[in-house]
């Protein structure tokens, strides 16, 4: 498996090897309680002391507070909280405060949340409003202008965490200026700190939240500036910490490895300066660009930070482009980290009013203010491999024998049967016509028919769609997509059906009261005998199957039957899945000379970076194509099949399938090859 190049700074960042060493050293050699006034509570404190002295610098914060906390979610929350209750303590003074507590449409959901939060616990009884944005990410004045009067407090981030869009903020102050404001504001610098010049002494910003780990800190560890005379109120009672304003025990080692990242901002020769930097974005840009030609970036770069670019590839959805770089090693995230896991689309590319396949299919690929030429070179090289591993075929065969590869969508699947010149297309799920379309083009496959079951209540309308967009006849010449011109075969039960060569096989169509089945095999002599029957889709009962198949007959579904996309005819266990842990899986091989490693990733993460466990090759059958394998597998029930993937989730499924077929020997590498370490993927 390839070397990491870590490219989600945003998320998260490596922690400086000073911050590392100073964090040790107030571990070890001054691990004193600050608040102790014996030498060793000293030591503590100088380093407590010195640190703030540093931050106060760094942040040109004048007269105004800074205090430690666990990062920005609690300097957020403060400041929520200290704005929150003054404004409660003026009304009840009499005085009007407005009725709106205004955030910017993209900021972090920790602002929105603690708005709602707080204004519900405080009984505030504030309206919250969204700050629309611009197609560039930025605050709209001219609709800030209209709310500011009414506004109790004002919440617009320095720099956005997903697209880099850094606010005008000169332009919100004079706004708030002009429009004699009363509002508190907030700025939630973490995506600012070390890479956009900060005076915050000479604003009018009354909060400015800071997290550690997004500039090479650790995670723990955050800031919070407080305007002189702003009000404050403390989130936390007790031991009187941090001048009473922050009470507990400091975490002394982020605060220390805080100090040695404000120190190497202070001193300089650590970090890239803003023009160093916007030249590394621009040669990563032109690798993403030569990667993938038709490339969109979704924010403008003359207004983003240089570290962050966030982008979309049509035909691509995010969760593809994160499995191909994830698979060469490249480390980077779907819009923000927070909605990574769930490839939701982005509300705040959502909220600059990008189109659903941008904002569904954004990549955000950040660096850090470290970053280095060589560094930058390696990652591009990376990327354009990814861009040929994308040239993979997906669509390869191995014989004569026709390919099957499952196509999913909405939970529904779809099935493609094709040889090198030629494919059918079974029951195209909703919304997959230009993926169907673009990997029919990509393998100059001619389509024979676009088929359907009757079994999708959307279906006639998707086959529709994949019609028009593959320049097909618009309309349907024979009833769910079967074409006139086609041969016939005969059938076990003694009927007749129509069918079409594919490969060394035919698909034949079998009419059903529901619709339409299709079974694939090999015919003699114009029959297709239950024996030869390879797969079967669509509408076919049990009894149907039981005339004109076999036991083995692997059956393609269009919804997953017991977890599974693909079963026999009847199921032969009670369907566990063979789990093995990651490491326990070298002994497994040991034990197991002859187990087979499938490695179900796709063919272009395949590309990307072939996978070795234990010195052992792995045998690339992406999940998609598992059908094809099926009995090939049961056929030897005695020799293990360990699948892997990147995650586990696709491997399991594997796994779950081949068990439900009756394969005991069939198991899954949990947590996949994420878990698996860099010793045991050589
Ligand atoms: N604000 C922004 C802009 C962020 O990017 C993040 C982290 O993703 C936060 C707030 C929350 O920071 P933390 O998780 O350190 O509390």
């Amino acid at each position: 498996m390839a070397s990491d190049i870590y490219l989600d700074a945003n998320a998260t960042s490596p922690v400086l090897p000073s911050a590392i060493a100073a964090a040790v050293e107030a571990m070890a050699a001054s691990f004193g309680n600050p608040s102790s006034s014996h030498a060793s509570g000293l030591r503590a404190k100088h380093i407590l002391d010195t640190t703030r002295a540093r931050a106060r610098r760094v942040l040109g914060a004048g007269p105004g507070r800074v205090l430690f906390t666990s990062g920005a979610t609690e300097g957020i929350q403060t400041a929520v909280l200290s704005a929150l209750v003054a404004v409660r303590e003026r009304r009840a003074a009499g005085e009007d405060c407005g009725d709106l507590l205004v955030y910017g449409a993209t900021e972090h959901k920790a602002v929105s949340e603690s708005l709602a939060h707080w204004n519900r616990l405080l009984g505030t009884n504030l309206t919250l409003t969204a700050l629309p944005v611009d197609a560039g990410g930025r605050h709209r004045l001219d609709m800030l202008r209209e709310l500011a009067p009414r506004a109790a407090m004002v919440c617009t981030m320095a720099a956005n965490n997903e697209t880099g869009v850094v606010s005008d903020l000169d332009g919100i102050a004079q706004v708030l200026r002009e429009s004699r404001s009363r509002a508190y504001w907030m700025v939630d610098c973490v995506q600012a700190l070390g890479k956009l010049p900060l005076d915050l002494a000479h604003t009018r910003i009354d909060y400015a939240p800071f997290s550690g780990h997004k500039l090479h800190a650790p995670k723990g560890i955050g800031m919070l500036y407080v305007r002189d005379g702003a009000p404050y109120t403390p989130l936390m009672i007790g031991g009187g910490q941090e001048g009473g304003q922050r009470s507990g025990t400091e975490n002394m080692a982020g605060i220390a490895a805080l100090g040695a990242v404000l120190a190497a901002l202070e001193e300089g020769g650590t970090f890239r300066t803003h023009a160093e930097l916007a030249a590394l974005r621009d040669r990563l840009a032109g690798a993403l660009r030569d990667a993938f030609p038709a490339i969109v970036f979704n924010a403008p770069f003359e207004h983003t930070l240089p570290t962050t670019l966030n982008f979309a590839v049509p035909g691509m959805p995010s969760k593809d482009l994160l499995d191909l770089f994830d698979a060469a090693g490249v480390r980077v995230s779907a819009g923000s980290a927070c909605s990574a896991a769930k490839a939701a689309p982005s509300y705040v590319l959502d909220a600059m009013g990008l189109p659903p396949w941008r904002s569904g299919g954004a990549v955000r690929l950040s660096i850090g203010p470290l970053a280095d030429d060589a560094f930058v070179d390696a990652a591009c090289a990376r990327i354009r491999a990814c861009g040929q591993a994308l040239a993979a075929p997906v669509l390869a065969l191995a014989d004569g024998a026709p390919g099957v590869l499952q196509v999913t969508g909405d939970g529904r699947h779809g099935w493609i049967v094709f040889d090198g010149a030629t494919c059918v297309v079974l029951d195209p799920p909703c919304g997959q016509a230009e993926r169907i379309a673009a990997l029919v083009r990509a393998h100059g496959l001619r389509v024979l028919a676009v088929a359907g079951s009757g079994l999708d209540p959307d279906g006639s309308a998707a086959r529709a769609d994949l019609r028009r967009v593959l320049d097909l006849a618009a309309s349907e010449s024979q009833p769910l997509g079967w074409p006139a011109d086609c041969g016939t075969v005969a059938l076990d039960d003694g009927s007749h059906a129509f069918c079409l060569t594919i490969g060394n096989a035919v698909l034949a169509r079998v009419p059903h009261c529901d619709g339409a089945g299709y079974l694939l095999g090999t015919a003699h002599a114009h029959r297709l005998p239950c024996s030869a029957v390879r797969m079967a889709f669509g509408a076919l009962a049990a009894g149907d199957l039981q005339r004109l198949a076999h036991d083995g007959t692997v059956v393609c579904h269009g919804l997953d039957v017991d977890g599974v996309a693909c079963t026999l005819p009847a199921a032969r266990n009670d369907g566990t899945t063979g789990q093995l842990a990651a490491d326990a899986l070298d002994a497994f091989l040991r034990r197991h000379d002859d187990a087979l490693l499938v490695d179900v990733r796709e063919a272009f993460e395949a590309a990307a970076g072939a996978l070795h466990l234990h010195g052992r090759a792995t045998h690339n059958v992406p999940l998609s194509r598992l059908a094809e394998h099926v009995a090939g597998w049961l056929a030897a029930p005695a020799r293990p099949v360990v699948f892997v993937c990147r995650s586990g989730n696709r491997s399991a499924k594997a796994a779950l399938c081949l068990r439900r077929a009756g394969h005991a020997q069939s198991w899954t590498m949990a947590g996949g090859i994420a878990l698996a370490g860099p010793e045991s993927t050589r």
